[in-house]
């Protein structure tokens, strides 16, 4: 199995270049001197304070690479259908690091502590108030809305006579995933201090967001819901909370567009139309295409998943990048 995260050896590139840029303005300074002897001019050596400058300058955070951790998991498993208190590579997730108990993988819990850790120290307050939702739980939100005992977008549905089938499905999947096709099934994905589009409007949301814009990538999560539009054209409307641990959940989504079809997708209230919409391809596969370029697969894993047809990850990578 690959490591999870690679950190590149920053410290040691950044004291060779230290030492070459200190040689360099050896010779620099020796030039400056040659030419203000012959030229009698007035050149300005590079002082000490100039050196240290140019040097915290080349100062650049450290980066990470992540590699796609493979696993293999089962039909049942990608649709939420098992029990995470049961399996050893899930944690109880509780507070502070988020607003109730809830189950979570544990890289992404590790990766969701450091990140929480590091915005605390810039004054930013982050908390995961959804993580692992099994099938069970997706299928009581979906109902409570399909039969008009929650609201979807603040306004409780019309009757059924009045909106039914396709339509009444395609009004809830603007913000809900049916049960069985959230990426919420897997402990991968999280949401994150709100899960209203208007918090992200208020001056605190708009600072968490864009904290999280240029921070969370470093930690491996990625908003999977980007604005809809050209790089985006099918799915959910843009969830600015909603942030997928990439080096897991991008195996697990390979994984579901091999194994499920629109029609294994059933065993709640308008599930029939799950083959009509093509929920896979228009919303499981429906995700910001950039999330993809924070991964980076080594040639070695690529050869190794070549020969192992159940994951094959470069024939499918096509299909999760420009989902039709
Ligand atoms: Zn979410």
């Amino acid at each position: 199995m690959p490591k999870t995260f690679q950190e590149t050896p920053y410290l040691f590139y950044f004291l060779k270049y230290a030492e070459a840029l200190k040689s360099m303005t050896f010779f620099t300074s020796l030039f400056c001197l040659t030419l203000w002897t012959s030229c009698n001019s007035n050149p300005t050596p590079l002082s000490t304070h100039n050196i240290e400058q140019i040097l915290q300058d080349s100062i650049k955070p450290a980066t990470m690479t992540f590699d796609i951790i493979l696993e293999e998991v089962t039909a049942d498993f990608l649709m939420g259908k098992f029990d995470p208190s049961k399996n050893d590579k899930y944690i109880l997730m509780k507070p502070p690091f988020s607003s109730n108990n809830m189950y979570a993988r544990k890289e992404v819990m590790e990766a969701f502590k450091a990140m929480q850790a590091q915005a605390k120290i810039d004054g930013i307050q982050l908390t995961v108030v959804s993580c692992l939702r099994d099938f069970k739980l997706q299928k009581a939100i979906w109902e409570g809305k399909w039969n008009r005992e929650k609201p979807v977008d603040g306004k409780i549905l019309p009757p059924l006579s009045e909106l039914k089938g396709k339509e009444r499905a395609l009004r809830i999947l603007e913000w809900n995933a049916m049960p069985g096709t959230s990426r919420h099934h897997w402990g991968t994905d999280i949401d994150i201090n709100s899960v209203n589009p208007e918090y992200f409007e208020t001056e605190k949301g708009k600072k968490e967001y864009a904290w999280l814009v240029e921070n969370a990538p470093k930690y491996g999560f990625c908003q999977t819901y980007s604005e809809v539009g050209s790089n985006r054209p099918t799915g959910y409307k843009e969830e600015k909370w909603h942030w997928s641990f990439m080096p897991l959940s991008q195996g697990f989504t390979q994984q579901y567009a091999d194994k499920i079809k629109d029609k294994d997708i059933t065993g709640f209230l308008g599930a029939e139309s799950a083959v009509d919409i093509e929920v896979v391809k228009n919303y499981v596969l429906g995700i910001n295409p950039a999330c993809k370029a924070m991964l980076n697969l080594p040639t070695a894993l690529l050869e190794e998943v070549a020969q192992e047809p159940i994951l094959p990850i470069q024939n499918t990578d096509v299909e999760i990048i420009a989902p039709q």
